[in-house]
């Protein structure tokens, strides 16, 4: 790909840009904000801000406790469905329901729970570190044999797949990814990993936060057999929407979830006094599903079914490759380092660059440059580009904020005391 360093070439690439009608979909008060944040939260979209009024307002308000029998009390099977076609997953296997956190503490703990005599979970240094802790967790609740094993990354942006492939073995009941790794923005290739979790007889879960709705997913065809993913980020659901998760059918009749609740019982209206798990994917219910996070999802995703992967996907890769492009000609003198993959077929939709003054440099775009990218220890600032809302011009423009801030020092007037969140 051959880029300009001129605002004239990011004006072109608008013009040649397919999906920049699907901009006018979300609400953007303030179009002078460059938000590069769409990895932590994706904006709201007008059809879920209406959604929302009218499920407060005609159906909570109006319908009350009926709602149930109009569409609620399916809602975490069919909106799973919508989310089961931007991963590649037939029916029947994903649903939407409680965090990713917790999603992935069930299905951690399925695995452990039919895997004995395997103690060995293998993942990753790259990985989310909340993604670690669950799993920790978990391996508490089996034997003293149960451990993590990690495989360290030698640059801290792309795994060695050789250590990788390496660390599996008989013992290894779990293998675990995020698909997208969190800082770098590194891309795993999960068939490959499938590949040989299933020569060992392990098996493999994935984490899709940083992938669904801006990466092509295909668990299906791949082999995978677990994933959790958040639904807040490039799918645009809301602050805390409710998360996903996905069984393949070969597994749904095996083992259960570590919590039983009514929601994932047979017939919870009988309210029989012992758990009978219901068929199928909906055993790994728990609980009441929060109705108006889930249901303010829905918009979005029928968006981004209208939008295509495959182009939200092309356009990404420009965006990133032309932000990658303007670092290297434009940051790199100042200081800076890419912290993501060259590659773009190795990257997601964000990508970090690291300075020694990283994180007053980032409160000085959030506070006076009107540019939001965040902050991720112990240098890294992280821009998310998501494709369906951030034109080629706003990449530009991030930039020429980004040389002001470097040029005039002042992120020298910001302290390096960390906020809450960063
Ligand atoms: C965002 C994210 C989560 C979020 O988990 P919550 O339970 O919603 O807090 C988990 N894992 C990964 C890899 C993430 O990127």
């Amino acid at each position: 790909m051959n880029f300009e360093t001129g605002k004239s070439h990011a004006l072109e690439l608008d013009e040649k840009d397919g999906l920049a009608e699907f901009r006018q979909l979300f609400m953007i008060p303030e179009p002078e904000l460059i938000y590069a944040d769409c990895n932590s939260l994706g904006r709201l979209t007008f059809g879920t801000s209406q959604r929302v009024k009218q499920v407060m307002e005609q159906e909570w308000g109006r319908d009350l406790i009926r709602g149930w029998n109009k569409g609620w009390f399916d809602a975490p099977a069919r909106v799973g469905e919508k989310v089961a076609k931007l991963i590649g997953a037939s029916e029947g296997q994903t649903i939407i329901c409680d965090s990713t956190s917790v999603n992935l503490y069930k299905l951690v703990w399925f695995a452990l729970s039919l895997s004995p005599g395997r103690p060995h979970v293998v993942s990753d240094t790259l990985n989310f570190p909340s993604d670690l802790y669950v799993i920790q967790s978990c391996l508490q609740h089996f034997t003293e044999d149960h451990s993590l094993k990690l495989v360290p990354s030698e640059n801290g942006i792309s795994v060695d797949y050789d250590r990788l492939m390496e660390a599996m073995d008989e013992q290894t009941a779990l293998v675990t990814v995020s698909h997208v790794a969190f800082k770098s923005g590194f891309l795993f290739d999960l068939e490959k990993i499938a590949k040989r979790a299933q020569e060992v007889g392990a098996l493999f879960l994935v984490d899709l936060s940083h992938s669904v709705g801006v990466v092509p997913i295909e668990l299906d065809r791949w082999g995978v057999d677990l994933a959790v993913g958040c639904t807040y980020k490039y799918l645009n659901g809301g602050p805390g929407s409710p998360a996903f998760l996905y069984v393949c059918k070969a597994l749904q009749e095996g083992g259960n979830s570590p919590i039983w609740g009514w929601m994932g019982e047979e017939a919870p209206f009988e309210f029989t006094l012992d758990y009978r798990p219901a068929r199928g994917i909906k055993k790994f219910l728990i609980g009441t599903p929060p109705v108006l996070s889930l249901l303010a999802l829905e918009p979005s995703l029928d968006i981004l079914s209208k939008a295509e992967i495959e182009n939200i996907r092309e356009k990404s890769i420009l965006l990133t490759s032309y932000f990658v492009h303007l670092v290297d000609q434009v940051l790199l003198p100042m200081g800076f380092q890419l912290g993501s993959p060259i590659d773009p077929n190795q990257r997601g939709s964000h990508v970090s660059i690291s300075h020694r003054d990283g994180y007053r440099i980032n409160r000085a775009l959030i506070e006076e440059m009107a540019v939001i990218p965040d902050f991720r220890e112990p240098d890294n600032i992280r821009f998310g580009w998501a494709p369906l809302f951030t034109s080629f011009v706003e990449v530009w423009e991030a930039v020429e904020r980004l040389k002001v801030v470097m040029r005039e020092r002042r992120f020298l007037r910001y302290s390096e005391k960390r906020e809450d969140v960063t």
